[in-house]
């Protein structure tokens, strides 16, 4: 089977295909921190992609509560349940195991990911006999019927008021989208190949007309982001609104658009881009690049359970109430970084923030104008100054599509003119 590397496990791993470097590749960074549960980027993709019958369990973007939630209820309990029983206790992360470059910035996982623990039960010829080339499940009906359950439920009430930086009774949201993973488990295990990754954005798409609804695919997505359709049997997923992705939408003017759940997404905690990979799929230099930055150089966001192995494309800047063992076992060791560099920022990192929902266009690159101090704060007993400066974000062709200062404007309204 090839190797292929993976930057997140720090290390080569086995997956069916050769790895394949896309022209660019779809990604995001969602900061969980300012995410209100408001459930607008829900109906934004649902009344755009999955409103028609057969489609009545479908949320292919979906907002779910930490820790008790989840769409499909238990999706990720049951997927670690599954890789921990095929390798008892060897499950862990060598935190010193990595060179800290972009090749191995949080160590290296040591246990088996979804590819390997299938690999594990193959016999010395290749096959295993009815059963599966990925680990997985394939969830009930009961698990897809309820996308809200345990909405804003908390772990407890604090029994002697809240504790800081960690809170004693927490829940955080948790928004979920296909990550259209650069080593997908869902084309890894579909029989029809069927599923395939577009090499200008690695999207991650369905053909509708391969497809047999053999659902493979939904029993091989760690994530469950991939949904059977009983009307038209076949499986059906995210599709990264494309056409605004083309910017062949009519509403994107011709140039690259955000999806419409970042496009709606009230907290403003999203910002999506298309970044550049090497031939090993990994991610090319570009600290202009605002993921790239966040991602690779400040390492602030992190990806979801990247022990599953599928190298996931969603990012997340983890919630800094939680506490951190629960924020470990699902963004891997570079939790505390994270909550570390996004409570107090660098300077540059405040700027780059401010780009977040400042504009449906996607920004390709940015560029800093530095402003003068306006304010020092008290972060843990450290001061932080903080500065006006402006950040620039620039789209496709290089034009300006937006300009943000650090600092919020504010207006007073003349005292007169009340109209009530
Ligand atoms: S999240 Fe699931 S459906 Fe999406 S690309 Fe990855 S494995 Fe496939
Ligand atoms: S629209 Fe934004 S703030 Fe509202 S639930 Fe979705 S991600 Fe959170």
């Amino acid at each position: 089977m090839p190797q292929v590397h993976n930057w997140q496990l720090g290390r080569d791993m086995e997956y069916v295909h050769e790895a394949g470097q896309t022209e660019r590749q779809f990604a995001a960074v969602f900061n969980i921190n300012r995410c209100i549960g408001c459930q607008t980027c829900s109906m934004a993709c649902k009344s755009t992609w999955t409103f028609a019958p057969g489609q009545e369990l479908m949320w292919w973007n979906n907002v779910e509560t930490k820790p008790y939630g989840g769409y499909p209820q238990n999706w990720d309990v049951k997927t670690l349940e599954l890789l921990e029983a095929a390798n008892p206790g060897g499950q862990t992360w060598n935190a010193g195991g990595g060179d800290g470059t972009p090749k191995a910035p949080y160590g290296r996982f040591d246990g088996t990911t979804i590819f390997e623990s299938a690999d594990a039960k193959r016999g010395a010829d290749g096959t295993v006999a009815g059963e599966a080339t990925v680990t997985g499940y394939i969830p009930t009906e009961e698990e897809w019927k309820a996308p809200n359950a345990f909405e804003d439920h908390a772990t407890t009430f604090p029994k002697q008021g809240v504790t800081l930086p960690e809170h004693e009774g927490w829940f955080f949201y948790l928004q979920r989208i296909c990550n259209h993973c650069t080593y997908p488990g869902c084309l890894a295990a579909c029989p029809r190949n069927a599923i395939y990754k577009r090499p200008e954005d690695g999207i991650v798409l369905v053909d509708q007309e391969r497809c047999r609804g053999y659902r493979k695919c939904v029993e091989a997505c760690p994530y469950k982001k991939t949904m059977y359709r009983p009307t038209t049997r076949t499986t059906e997923k995210c599709i990264a609104c494309y056409p605004r992705i083309e910017g062949t939408d009519p509403l994107t003017g011709g140039v690259p658009t955000e999806t419409r759940c970042m496009a709606a997404c009230v907290g403003k905690i999203r910002l999506q881009g298309l970044v550049k990979t090497n031939e090993d799929g990994s991610w090319a230099d570009d600290p202009k690049n605002p993921l790239y930055y966040m991602v690779h150089e400040e390492k602030v966001a992190l990806p979801l359970y990247p022990q599953f192995g599928t190298q996931p494309n969603v990012y997340y800047i983890p919630p800094r109430w939680v506490p951190r063992p629960y924020l470990e076992q699902m963004f891997g060791p570079g939790a505390q970084q994270a909550i570390d560099r996004y409570t107090k920022p660098s300077r540059r990192l405040l700027a780059i923030l401010q780009l977040f929902r400042a504009s449906r266009r996607i920004v390709f690159s940015y560029d800093i104008e530095r402003g003068p101090k306006f304010d020092e704060i008290n972060v843990n007993g450290e001061a932080v100054d903080l500065f006006d400066d402006t950040v620039i974000g620039y789209d496709s062709t290089g034009a300006e599509i937006v300009r943000v200062n650090v600092q919020e404007p504010v207006s007073e309204r003349p005292g007169k003119i009340n109209s009530i």
